[in-house]
């Protein structure tokens, strides 16, 4: 079975990773951007070799326990690329608990949706962007933003639902029903600033960050990337800052336009804060889940071809709600598989 899974971050990855050696599926991936990870994303800096900072996702919060949950935490453990993080670092932030545990990605968010992907042996083709699907009994067509198509039997989205309601269009339309359970799910928009800093200055902090102690400061978290990733007793020059601001903030200015005012919050909340070598704002217009499908069970199945997934089909839309999106979405595809097929894998050779 030909299957296409749209978009490269954590939800397509965990479910590559989840169906990895069965060998009934032949999985491609394509993904818009020229790097893997989608919100779990982390930018280096053009100028300063080594700083980096997390732009999207911060900490991996593990509430859920099943079997899945377990094996992707000890997969991602055991190649060293979360550890489990000291919230006292994190000025604000809520302790953990026996059902909830913090972890931080050591290397880089991204890293966690790469290796993933890397595991499971996915073909991905990056710089494709989808932009119609073309379906029938015999299977879809998918068409690429360059006029490209594809034919697979099985597709996966696993884009953000209102921007697969913006980019994607469908041939025949979804059902009436299904597009206005779809248009309820809605995501925040927030800018992230990233200041990168030059060799060897440390940022004067006890702390490796922070989330804001009121609702209204504009400045929502901030932490020093080196501090967050090794901890504030670190070896490690701290260079690097990242702030996250309040859902909608200038969200309606292109990254260009918001940076000086963004900057300008920035003066008045570290006054002490030297000018950085590089200041680099992204727009996350898609950045949170702010209402999730209604009633979902993981995913929506448009038709036995394709399927809406991701951190909005989840409990929670984060990290865990990826995994049992992602979770449920891989046992919903091997229901797929003729009754009589053995689910066989790579590993049975
Ligand atoms: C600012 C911010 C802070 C966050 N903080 C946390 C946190 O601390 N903890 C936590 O657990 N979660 C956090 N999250 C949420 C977490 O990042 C997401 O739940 C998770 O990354 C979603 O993964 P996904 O694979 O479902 O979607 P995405 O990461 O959005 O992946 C979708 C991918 O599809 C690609 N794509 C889009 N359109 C197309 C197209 N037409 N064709 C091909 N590819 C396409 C995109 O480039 C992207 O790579 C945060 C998110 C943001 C933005």
């Amino acid at each position: 079975m030909k299957v296409l899974v749209v978009g490269g971050g954590l939800t397509g990855g965990m479910i590559s990773y989840f169906l990895r050696g069965v060998k009934q599926f032949k999985i491609t991936c394509w993904e818009k951007s020229r790097g893997l990870g989608g919100r779990a994303a982390t930018k280096r800096s053009n100028k300063i070799s080594g700083c980096q900072a997390d732009t999207g996702l911060q900490y991996l919060t593990r509430y859920e326990k099943s079997a899945r949950h377990d094996n992707l935490y000890d997969f991602l453990s055991g190649k060293g690329l979360i550890s489990k993080l000291d919230v006292k670092d994190i000025s604000h932030m809520k302790s953990g608990s026996e059902k909830m545990q913090h972890y931080k990605a050591v290397n880089g968010s991204n890293t966690i949706a790469k290796t993933l992907w890397e595991e499971s042996n996915a073909e991905v083709m990056k710089l494709q962007k989808l932009k119609s699907l073309d379906y029938s009994e015999d299977g879809v067509v998918a068409e690429n933003e360059k006029g490209e198509k594809e034919k697979f039997d099985l597709v996966l989205l696993t884009i953000p639902v209102p921007q697969i309601i913006r980019d994607i269009s469908f041939t025949p339309p979804i059902e009436k029903n299904a597009r206005e359970q779809l248009e309820k799910v809605k995501f925040s928009s927030r800018f992230a600033l990233v200041y990168f800093f030059g060799d060897n200055y440390d940022i004067d902090s006890r702390v490796a960050g922070s989330y804001a102690a009121n609702k209204d400061d504009p400045i929502v978290y901030w932490h020093i990337d080196e501090a967050k990733r090794f901890g504030m007793d670190t070896e490690k020059n701290f260079r690097t800052i990242m702030f996250h601001f309040k859902k909608g903030l200038y969200c309606d200015l292109t990254p260009a336009e918001a940076l000086p005012k963004l900057q300008e919050h920035v003066a008045q909340s570290f006054p002490k804060l030297p000018t950085p070598a590089e200041a680099v704002p992204h727009r996350w217009l898609f950045s949170q889940v702010d209402e999730k499908f209604p009633g979902s069970e993981g995913y929506l199945s448009l038709n036995d071809q394709i399927i809406i997934c991701g951190d909005s089909f989840g409990t929670r839309g984060n990290f865990d709600g990826c995994a049992e999106s992602a979770s449920q979405t891989a046992d919903h595809i091997l229901s797929l598989l003729p009754k009589e097929a053995e689910i066989s894998t790579e590993k049975d050779k």
